[in-house]
């Protein structure tokens, strides 16, 4: 029998992950779940994170150095830069576009959106928020049994859960401009690879580190470079190894998310999904549109050896993995490879592209922000006018770039967005159960947008040098 491919291995894990899941809701086995089954789960997104940090940080000074000469970092520098930010500036464009369009905050009962609007206000009151369009449920004394109500039943704060998060928001809404360049450089580089979610800062001294190298005399740096080159290669034999496990894994992991989410009772899922049904399917179709005719459309253009078809097929893996693990980080160690091995781009492309793009580039995450920030004012009666829009671009484009790669760091940032434009944070409590689904789905995206963005420049190098798309050394 021929031997089937790695990434329908771990599609068949990923179902039966999930089959598992709603069996042991039916049959009460959620408790062996969790205890025997999910752990392996969280054992396979450590064991892939453990390689990220040192992978981040050899594979670019390994980048950086094989280019060789600092103009063509500069030149490959600057492409990555504005691609990236093209393609999340078009992702949250198209977020906006699809959000106004289908409306789906409005699709709920009147007398809702009312008690909602009069909450808002109330907030809005209390925050000293100013209210940008002129409905004024307040001031209208028809409204006054309700507006008593909506006071003494409302508070969507008292949520142990978004109470959490909304203080881990709240040091960086204190920032100022330039707090996110400051934070970005490291004081200590041991200690920022041992801080969860300070790749930035890993990915600078990698990058002054590699830019250095560039400038020490060839007798003294070859041995650096063959130090790092060659710790670059035992990291990523480390990635094959771990996934030959990964259809196991990935079982485990759907597993314990899907039982950890449904409990005993597998049709909790579909409850929780019911009421915020137009709120995830238009995330999903924004989602899709991305993966599905964005990112071919680029691809058309600027990478003719490799159709939508082969492009899908070679980083599968990754996505796979993007999906399972809901973190873009976790998931980098198979980006790399994927890309090197199967689209067959440059690895000095590569390896400085796509760690950078794990960390900065979010399609699918700033994608979702703008739906659901538009979402949640829709259902609170609240017309957003084109400043406050342009606004979310902006901060959408910004918060993605800011956000972690790992799970839920979207929705985190989400609170940022939501008080750029006057909005109750709190309020991501209201998408919150569904939220670990549409994580999944894009952070799927994320990965397919690094993936995309560094086969077109590895294309673009490789034209430059007069050979087409595949490795140059
Ligand atoms: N989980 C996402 C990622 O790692 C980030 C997010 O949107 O929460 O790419």
């Amino acid at each position: 029998m021929k031997k089937l491919a790695l990434h329908w291995k771990i599609i068949i894990g990923l179902f039966l992950g999930i089959i598992w899941a709603i069996l042991s809701g039916f049959f009460g086995w959620s408790e062996f779940t969790t205890n025997w089954l999910a752990p392996w789960g969280r054992i396979f997104i450590n064991l892939l994170k453990l390689i990220a940090i040192p992978l981040v940080l050899f594979s670019i000074i390994g980048g950086i150095v094989g280019l060789g000469d600092p103009k063509h970092l500069g030149r490959m520098g600057i492409r990555t830069l504005v691609l990236y930010l093209s393609t999340t500036v078009i992702a949250v464009s198209l977020g906006l576009l699809i959000v106004n369009v289908a409306k789906p905050g409005t699709w709920m009962d009147e007398t809702v959106r009312k008690e909602n609007r009069i909450a808002y206000e109330l907030w809005a009151q209390q925050e000293g928020e100013e209210v940008h369009d002129d409905i004024n449920m307040l001031a209208d004394p028809v409204n006054s049994e309700l507006i008593a109500e909506v006071a003494k039943r409302r508070g969507f704060d008292e949520d142990e859960n978004v109470q959490s998060r909304l203080k881990q928001v709240e040091s960086q809404k204190d920032s100022g401009p330039l707090t996110f360049i400051e934070d970005m450089v490291p004081d200590n580089v041991f200690k920022a690879m041992t801080d969860n979610g300070s790749m930035l800062k890993v990915i600078f001294f990698a990058l002054s580190f590699g830019i250095a190298l560039l400038f020490v005399p060839n007798d003294k740096a070859q041995p650096v470079i063959a130090v790092v080159n060659g710790l670059s290669e035992v990291f990523l034999k480390m990635v094959d190894l771990i996934m030959k496990g990964a259809p196991f894994f990935v079982f485990a992991l759907m597993a314990g998310i899907v039982s950890e989410m449904a409990g005993d009772n597998p049709v909790k899922i579909f409850e929780l999904f019911k009421g915020l049904t137009w709120y995830s399917l238009s995330v999903l179709g924004g989602l899709l549109l991305m993966a599905f005719v964005i990112y071919p459309t680029v691809m058309k253009v600027f990478v003719k050896r490799l159709s939508f078809k082969g492009f899908l097929k070679g980083i599968s893996p990754a996505q796979m993995l993007a999906f399972s693990t809901s973190s873009s980080a976790a998931t980098l160690p198979v980006t790399l490879e994927c890309v090197e091995e199967n689209l067959e781009v440059d690895p000095k492309v590569s390896s400085f592209v796509l760690p950078i793009g794990a960390t900065v580039n979010m399609d699918g995450t700033s994608l979702y922000q703008a739906v659901a920030v538009i979402f949640l004012a829709q259902m609170h009666m609240i017309e957003l006018d084109l400043a406050q829009q342009l606004t979310i671009i902006l901060t959408a484009t910004l918060a993605s770039i800011g956000s972690a790669a790992i799970p839920s760091a979207g929705l985190v940032m989400l609170m940022i967005v939501l008080s750029s434009v006057g909005l109750n944070p709190a309020w991501i409590g209201i998408i919150l159960p569904v939220d670990r689904i549409l994580d999944m789905v894009r952070t799927v995206v994320n990965v397919t947008g690094d993936a995309t963005v560094a086969t077109v420049i590895g294309e673009v190098s490789a034209g430059e040098n007069g050979e087409v798309g595949v490795f140059n050394d």
